[in-house]
């Protein structure tokens, strides 16, 4: 069996009156990530983790954060594109796991709808998507509310 398994991290700085945008669902928050695209931490991750996965480098190589191009982009594209990439190398997604972290808002009621819309965006059933959510327990830039981030793992098979 060839199988292969690829890592993503992603962090953004969060800003007053910025919309935010996680896993391509909106979220109700006064804050949002200070990024050249939509700073969808959990879609960045998960397009890292699938670059990786097949040794396709990294988000920062396909998608410039200085390509106007890409200004404002919804991240959902980044995500198309890995996915298009592992399947033009002849692999298949077999699981995904995730987290996102962030002090507030809590995701708890939001988890449900991003593990759905990966589903949507993967084409992978949700038995195969875990979403985690954690807080920053009050300490450092997540716990603060200065920043959010996210991890993935993918696992892909040939
Ligand atoms: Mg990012």
């Amino acid at each position: 069996m060839d199988i292969r398994v690829g890592l993503g991290h992603d962090t953004h700085r969060l800003k007053q009156g910025k919309p935010l945008v996680i896993g391509g669902i909106a979220i109700v928050h006064d804050c949002g990530p200070d990024s050249h695209s939509d700073g969808d931490v959990l879609f960045h991750a998960l397009t890292d983790a699938l670059l990786g996965a097949v040794a396709a480098g990294d988000i920062g190589e396909w998608f410039p954060d200085n390509d106007p191009q890409w200004k404002d982009a919804d991240s959902v594209v980044f995500l198309q594109k890995a996915k298009e990439e592992i399947e033009r190398r002849g692999y298949a997604i077999v699981n995904v796991d995730c987290t996102v972290f962030a002090e507030t808002p809590k995701l708890k009621p939001y988890k449900k709808r991003i593990t759905s819309n990966l589903s949507e965006v993967l084409q992978l059933d949700r038995d195969n998507i875990n979403v985690k959510a954690k807080t920053g327990e009050k300490v450092g830039p997540i716990g603060l509310g200065e920043a959010i981030a996210a991890d993935a793992v993918i696992l892909v098979q040939k």
